[in-house]
């Protein structure tokens, strides 16, 4: 539905050049061991995704501004919605991050590569 958009790429972990398959070798990125694990190459595309040794670190600064708008979220549900003190709003925002972790992790890689690839349909249409 949305193939062929960046935020197809991002939300489901497909390579970033051709959409046809995940970039991880697990996927479901709450298989913690594995949760970094990612294919060297896209073996529809050949796309290398790591384009330097790493490549992925820069996601750390994509991660961090995740981590501040959940934080945001968490606080502005917990403190304003639900109405529960700043202490109670304090532990929900850190249990968040905690529970969101492996998926700030994957979508911050995701956001990261699509800053350096697009999609490309000639990629995608020879199988
Ligand atoms: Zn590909």
């Amino acid at each position: 539905m949305l193939k062929g958009s960046k935020l197809y790429s991002i939300f489901t972990g497909t390579c970033p050049v051709c959409q046809s398959e995940s970039m991880y070798v697990s996927s479901n990125p709450y298989n913690l061991s594995k949760a970094t694990a990612m294919n060297e190459r896209c073996s529809h595309c050949n796309t290398k995704y790591k384009i330097e040794p790493s490549f992925f670190y820069g996601a750390m600064y994509v991660s961090y501004g995740l981590g501040v708008a959940i934080a945001v979220a968490a606080f502005i549900i917990t403190y304003s919605f639900l109405s529960l003190d700043k202490l109670t709003a304090f532990f929900v925002i850190l249990g968040s991050l905690v529970v969101l972790m492996p998926i700030n992790l994957r979508l911050s890689r995701n956001i990261w590569i699509n800053m350096f690839m697009s999609y490309d349909k000639e990629k995608a249409k020879d199988a």
